[in-house]
């Protein structure tokens, strides 16, 4: 296995800065650059700054488990704030919410705090994508700032992120265990409508901000600013469509523990989406 080259491009000064999420992947790929993954102690670096982008709109257990993570490294995580929140920018794009196609969220609430974080000097950006996923992620591009997937590089896939998490102590972030897959804010639209109900189901009070943000103007189609593309959050209160999403849910949870087990025992990759590479969607 090739270590990382600690000199990256042509800049040996340059800063080494790893973005956490408070998702399981670059948590992973924290515990590995801090050399605590038996066997790729080379990809160790004492010089990492770790940070992450606040929001202030994420999970509980997300902070939660940043603290835990942080204890495990034995290195401060920097939070860093956007000089402007969500609801600053929700009016100055005219109510229009985010969404897959016009990410301004990432964009003004993570990568604009990061790179005013690093400024202009040449930097290595450490981005948790792993072995098994093919996408190219939400990333700077500025070109100061370098780009390095340590998972990609030691090969470790999912099943080797979950094996890191276990092995630290650490886990898997608590959130999971209520059925959201990602970290990120609690209003997030990558979520599916499941996920949407499980955060009714466990935190009602967000539910119900979530639904305050959206904009249904019978008057004027041009106004009608969802979270979902299917249609308003309201919709998911109906008890009938309730049901029908929790059970279409749980037979997609019990297809994927199936498609995980087949590959834990024959060693097949396996690919999922993933929200910002800085929120980890
Ligand atoms: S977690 Fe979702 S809503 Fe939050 S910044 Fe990332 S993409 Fe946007």
């Amino acid at each position: 296995m090739k270590p990382p080259d600690q000199n990256f491009g042509s800049d040996a000064s340059a800063r080494h800065v790893l973005n956490v999420s408070g998702g399981k992947d670059s948590s992973a790929m924290a515990l590995l650059m801090a050399g605590r993954v038996r066997g790729q102690e080379h990809f160790k670096r004492d010089d990492m700054e770790y940070l992450f982008c606040d929001t202030q709109k994420e999970l509980p257990e997300t902070y939660e488990y940043l603290a835990r993570l942080e204890a495990e490294l034995g290195s401060k995580i920097t939070y860093l704030n956007a000089k402007a929140g969500f609801d600053h920018w929700h009016k100055v794009f005219g109510g229009y919410l985010p969404s897959p196609q016009n990410r301004w969220c990432t964009k003004m609430l993570k990568l604009k705090p990061f790179e005013a974080h690093v400024g202009e000097e040449p930097v290595v950006s450490y981005v948790g994508l792993r072995a098994d996923e093919d996408r190219v992620g939400y990333i700077s591009t500025k070109p100061n700032i370098k780009t390095r997937y340590p998972l990609r590089e030691a090969g470790i896939d999912y099943k080797g992120v979950i094996q890191i998490l276990e092995d630290s102590g650490l886990g898997l972030p608590t959130f999971m265990k209520w059925g959201r897959t990602n970290s990120g804010c609690t209003f997030c639209f990558f979520q599916t409508p499941y996920e949407w109900i499980r955060l009714h189901e466990t935190y009602p009070d967000r539910f119900e901000e979530a639904m305050k943000y959206e904009t249904i103007d019978p008057s004027d189609p041009n106004k009608q600013f969802t979270w979902m593309s299917e249609g308003p959050l309201t919709d998911l209160l109906n008890p009938v469509r309730r049901d029908e999403i929790l059970l279409s849910g749980i037979r997609s949870k019990v297809r994927t523990i199936d498609k995980s087990l087949v590959s834990v025992f024959s060693g097949e990759s396996t690919s999922s989406v993933e929200a910002c590479l800085l929120c980890q969607k």
